[in-house]
């Protein structure tokens, strides 16, 4: 992903294949939760997340997750430039969870599960060697995930999240809902982190580049101020991916 922005399908066929692919191959998991919960992810690592984004979380004691392709590492792209495996570590040593995004930000739907299986295997080296522990939760690059990709993925990690809309309490690993938090989804996020608190749901985020003049998918530092503001005032909890999910299965147990 250098010059070129690769986009997904949108074809009629891929259309319905991405549809039918949130109801086959599920691993649902039902949360009991005493209070909402929700988790910030930023997704590929744009540097912008480290300097912009990270601090405002830790204010409130916070922390993230970041699924990275290490492959993206110093590149430079719509999202800006990316972080350093240096800077990836940082993350990491602050306390943010650094997780799986595959190493080449690789299209599930295009190169099928085998291809995208070696691609993950690449990543995981790659964390190994910059001392990360292992990842427990990958995000489909682009959201794009097949009912084979997800047999094949749901062996390797806790969680794997995609990139469309919640809709109750109920998650699927194997293709966990997230909402985004673009410049132009702000208010629908605020409407959703009170729904959580008043459901005692959990809900996930997602962006990228974190910005004065945010891409198409990210958003400025002053909306994700508003966001944080939200949960505080709604008084919900906010964990990083793995910690979430542990506090999820324990509350459904
Ligand atoms: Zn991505």
């Amino acid at each position: 992903m250098s010059a070129t922005v690769h986009t997904p399908s949108r074809s009629v066929r891929a259309r319905i294949a991405r549809r039918s692919a949130r109801y086959l191959a599920r691993r649902p998991l039902t949360p009991r939760l005493q209070r909402g919960l929700v988790s910030f992810t930023f997704d590929d690592c744009p540097r912008s997340v480290l300097i912009n984004a990270l601090p405002l979380l830790e204010r409130e004691t916070w922390r993230a997750t970041i699924y990275a392709c290490v492959g993206l590492c110093d590149t430079r792209n719509h999202l800006g430039v990316h972080m350093s495996e240096e800077q990836l570590v940082e993350a990491h040593l602050r306390g943010h969870e650094v997780a799986d995004h595959s190493f080449s930000h690789l299209d599930a739907a295009a190169v099928g599960p085998d291809a995208m299986r070696g691609d993950i295997a690449r990543n995981r080296d790659a964390f190994a060697r910059l001392g990360l522990p292992r990842a427990r939760s990958f995000a489909y690059p682009y959201g794009e995930a097949t009912p084979d990709t997800k047999r094949a993925l749901a062996g390797e990690f806790e969680l794997l999240r995609g990139i469309h809309d919640p809709k109750g309490a109920a998650v699927d690993l194997n293709l966990a809902a997230s909402a985004r938090l673009y410049e132009d989804t702000v208010d629908a996020v605020l409407a959703q982190i009170e729904t959580a608190a008043k459901e005692r749901r959990w809900l996930t985020l997602f962006t990228h580049d974190v910005r004065r003049v945010p891409s198409a998918f990210g958003c400025t530092p002053e909306s994700l101020s508003r966001v944080i503001a939200a949960c505080l005032q709604h008084g919900v909890e906010v964990l990083p991916i793995g910690p979430a999910l542990d506090r999820a299965r324990e509350s459904a147990a």
